[in-house]
């Protein structure tokens, strides 16, 4: 099956990618998760984010690439089962693959579950337009002891089979030949039919396309039972879907040798471990513990390097711009207001991010991911939503604006909703900071070392688990108020476990992810910061407006156990809700400038001085946890819903929540005497 190496002039097609004016458009689709985005990524020198999870490809990506002499412009097709239309990207995907401006479709095949995969490809060829069909994931199918003869599975199909193992970027070469070769010749030539006829006689897309594009079909049997159909158009149209996965399983049989494997009692042992009754939910438990530890205790030292050396260029960079006699306000705003909010956020930010992200996406690229999503499935089913809802629970962990947009995955427009509005109650990388910072300094002392480190990482569960069962009391509310109904069943696929790519995984972590949030995090806090020293620095009388803003919202924090400075820093942080901690600091501090507040005892030495206790900190963080998303979020959720009203619930519905939870624990405390 000479597989080649290396082959894309990925350099060459990085430079033409966005200006490209492509002749031909090429739609690479595919069942989910099996290496789309990589194949996509080889050809064009992209970096469309892959990730070994079904349905993580919500969106179109285009990028173009160098096919011979001519430009062609590849479309990554969000992953589908089957072109029954059900899902909206399974619309997206169909409405693609039926458009004319597609020249030919690259259908990219999972080698490791090739019979499932053949029936979207069947679907594919019968709609009869260019297409190669590429093999993918030959290691992983070796690995589990499967061969497939390509050849022969070409001959059955009647179209060009390519083999490849994408993640190497091996077999590109014969899949850019394959195309090259299809494009040059008569398209009607060469879109043959496939050879077991049946197939094409019989499959549902020519017929619809003969009747009626829009008329809704059933899944294949493989995929959602059949409803109860009472119109004979529906009872054919299910022969129909019957006799493609019956055409599937006689090609996969004919083409594809299996031998014992112990990959796939290793797969078993893992799904005896990671979704077992009993060891599901510690083992959880345990690895986000452990994922936080490593941030807590990873981000230490670089946070306080990265803070010694921004403050002391801060510092410099100060003198300079006294020497060449810049206003003292301008020096203000630049140096105070600006430059030390940045360094502020950098250096307490970037640290713990950078060790976050890989982690997570170490999780994510093994597989484990979807394993957290069937743990989470039936506590979210008895909430009447839905157990995706736990994927897109977990990618707001990374950013919430990321969150709402994974919602797509989910088919139910009702349980999409929930799953937005209810995505803000997790928190975000952007909080994730102030949480580590005042567990820090107020609940085991400042201290750096083993057991602190430890004990913060559990209390940092212990308030996860707090957000996670928040979202599930949220989401049974809705689900028996505002949106009723009942929960949708759903396919969702456990991947292969993958040994992660460590290497890429860092690099994509760190300029996909943290570059990217700690850019959004700089662009919000610039102005804020200015803001932030203006209203320090305007005076109406004696108080400055900073002052008088606090005041006005002392008496109602003072009931969720907040001051009017912390609520103040909530509501000007909605740009990014990194940027708390900074105007908390920059309000206290009477010289309205950021000092290098990196030491944690300084820190809590200033909260202190301002009257912070214990119940301070405690109703921070969980206002931080339970409040109005920010506004990338809020502009996501308007359009994702196409409603202001939906984006105002996403406001109130955390915001409720959080001055609940604020006011009890308040409560609480007040009862006690503590
Ligand atoms: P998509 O959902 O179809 O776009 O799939 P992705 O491109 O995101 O890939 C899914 C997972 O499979 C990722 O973890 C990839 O790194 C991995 N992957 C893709 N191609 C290969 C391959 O040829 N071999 C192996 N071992 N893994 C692959």
């Amino acid at each position: 099956m000479g597989l080649t190496r290396k082959s894309t002039g990925a350099d060459l097609n990085r430079q033409k990618n966005g200006k490209c004016t492509p002749e031909i458009k090429i739609a690479i689709a595919g069942n989910p998760n099996v290496g789309k985005s990589t194949v996509f990524n080889a050809l064009t020198g992209m970096n469309q984010h892959t990730g070994n999870w079904t349905g993580k490809t919500v969106a179109l990506a285009e990028g173009c690439f160098a096919l011979g002499d001519k430009t062609c412009v590849a479309v990554d097709v969000p992953g589908t089962y089957s072109l029954t239309t059900r899902s909206a990207e399974e619309e997206i995907a169909k409405e693609i693959l039926c458009s004319p401006d597609i020249d030919a479709i690259v259908v990219v095949c999972d080698a490791t579950c090739l019979e499932r995969n053949l029936i979207l490809a069947l679907q594919i060829l019968a709609l009869k337009r260019p297409t190669v069909i590429c093999v993918n994931l030959l290691d992983e199918a070796k690995r589990k002891g499967i061969e497939i003869e390509l050849d022969l599975l070409g001959q059955r199909l009647g179209v060009r089979v390519v083999g490849a193992i994408a993640r190497k970027k091996d077999g590109l070469r014969d899949l850019l030949q394959a195309l090259e070769g299809l494009l040059s010749t008569d398209k009607t030539v060469l879109c043959t039919s496939p050879t077991d006829d049946s197939a094409e006689r019989k499959h549902p897309l020519s017929d619809k396309e003969k009747s009626d594009a829009g008329s809704q079909q059933d899944q294949p049997d493989f995929d959602k039972k059949s409803e109860n159909n009472s119109t004979e158009s529906e009872k054919n149209s299910d022969e129909e879907s019957e006799e493609i996965v019956l055409s599937a399983e006689r090609i996969y049989r004919e083409v594809c040798r299996r031998k014992k494997s112990e990959d796939q009692d290793r797969d078993r042992l893992y799904d005896r471990l990671f979704t077992g009754k009993k060891t599901a939910y510690p083992v959880m438990l345990a690895l986000l513990a452990i994922v936080f530890w490593i941030t807590i205790v990873g981000a230490n030292y670089p946070s306080k390097w990265l803070s010694t050396a921004l403050f002391f260029i801060g510092d410099k960079l100060g003198e300079l711009l006294r020497h060449i006699h810049i206003p003292e306000w301008l020096y203000g705003i630049l140096i105070d207001g600006a430059y030390r909010t940045l360094a502020w956020i950098v250096s307490v930010m970037l640290p713990p991010m950078a060790i976050f992200f890989p982690l997570f996406t170490l999780l994510e690229d093994s597989g484990y991911l979807p394993r957290v999503a069937f743990n989470l499935d039936k506590p979210f089913k008895k909430c009447n939503s839905c157990g995706k809802q736990a994927l897109t629970m977990c990618m707001g962990f990374g950013c919430n604006a990321t969150g709402v947009v994974g919602c797509r995955i989910i088919d139910s427009p009702r349980e999409r909703m929930i799953a937005m509005l209810t995505n803000s109650l997790v928190p975000c990388n952007g909080r994730f900071p102030l949480l580590v910072t005042l567990l820090s300094i107020f609940f085991i002392g400042g201290a750096v070392g083993f057991s602190s480190s430890l004990v913060s990482a559990l209390l940092l569960t212990a308030l996860i688990i707090l957000a996670v069962g928040m979202t599930f009391l949220v989401s049974k509310i809705l689900s028996i108020t505002l949106l009723r109904g009942l929960p949708s069943a759903f396919t969702l696929e456990l991947p292969t476990y993958r040994r992660p790519q460590i290497c890429k995984t860092l690099i994509r972590s760190v300029f996909d992810r943290t570059i990217f949030v700690l850019g959004r995090a700089v662009i919000s806090a610039l102005p804020a910061g200015i803001l932030i020293w203006l209203m320090g620095n305007l005076y109406f009388g004696e108080s400055s407006l900073l002052a008088v803003c606090s005041d006005l919202l002392d008496p109602f924090a003072s009931l969720l156990g907040l001051d009017g400075v912390i609520l103040l820093a909530f509501i000007l942080a909605l740009p990014a809700n990194e940027i708390v901690i900074p105007i908390i600091i920059m309000a206290y501090t009477s010289a309205n400038m950021l000092t290098d507040y990196s030491s944690l005892f300084e820190l809590k030495t200033l909260f202190v001085d301002n009257g912070w206790t214990i119940k301070t900190a405690l109703c921070t963080m969980l206002f931080s946890l339970f409040h109005w998303p920010c506004a990338t979020t809020l502009l996501t959720i308007k359009k994702e819903s196409g409603s202001w009203l939906w984006t105002l619930a996403a406001v109130i519905i955390p915001t409720i929540c959080g001055i609940v939870v604020c006011m009890v624990t308040n409560g609480l405390f007040a009862l006690f005497g503590a």
